[in-house]
């Protein structure tokens, strides 16, 4: 990437992160996948049970693969052959684990996680249970405000996830949102984190380049 470009990333990414800690979230930078995993093992050690939340930030990573051959007890909603049911039950379980896996939607320049989901699971799970929540992000979600952050996910987020899940849901036509009341709309539950209790619960990690949605 040009470096004048990344000088600004970079500065974003500090504003960002100092924004966190006055809310009493914790923010990283990494440049590579491989930080990454190192700043994972450094936070989670290996006794640490752990789920994750729905994020094609994390299979573009591979970091699902990684955490699976990793000595953590990993609660895997995608492990291959789980029945509805039993997917249900992992993210049940992931209320009591150690530690949560996910990205975010969008995250403001003041600090705040934005966050819509379908079923919800990943928002709850984000907002009271596990002990740590690490987020993964790439930089090109941090957004001005809350305004933003909405729009970013009306107009990229979801109907790119839509697009993904071929839900047919009318942004998978017309490329953003149009407040459907389809049977498949996967933005049901919207979440906003402002500032948290435990300062030691919320880790959000940037990783460079261009992540999920
Ligand atoms: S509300 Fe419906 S149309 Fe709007 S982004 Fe969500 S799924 Fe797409």
């Amino acid at each position: 990437m040009d470096q004048n470009l990344t000088t600004i990333i970079d500065k974003r990414i500090e504003k960002t992160i100092k924004a966190l800690k006055r809310n009493n979230m914790n923010g990283y930078h990494v440049r590579t996948v491989d930080e990454l995993k190192t700043l994972l093992l450094e936070l989670m050690p290996p006794e640490t049970s752990l789920a994750v939340g729905g994020s094609q930030t994390l299979f573009e990573t591979g970091l699902i693969d990684w955490l699976r051959e990793q000595p953590f007890t990993f609660y895997d909603r995608y492990a291959p052959g789980l029945t509805p049911q039993e997917v249900q039950l992992v993210h049940r379980k992931a209320f009591s684990a150690d530690a949560y896996l996910a990205s975010s939607n969008a995250i403001t320049e003041q600090g705040e996680l934005y966050n819509v989901d379908g079923s919800g699971n990943r928002v709850a799970a984000i907002t009271f249970g596990p002990s740590r929540v690490y987020l993964i992000v790439s930089p090109n979600k941090i957004v001005k405000d809350l305004d933003a952050a909405i729009a970013r996910n009306r107009e990229i987020a979801a109907p790119a996830n839509n697009v993904r899940l071929s839900t047919n849901t009318p942004c998978t036509h017309t490329g953003s949102c149009n407040d459907c009341r389809s049977e498949n709309r996967i933005c049901c539950s919207y979440s906003i984190i402002g500032h948290q209790r435990d300062a030691s619960r919320i880790h959000v990690i940037f990783l460079d380049g261009q992540w999920g949605y």
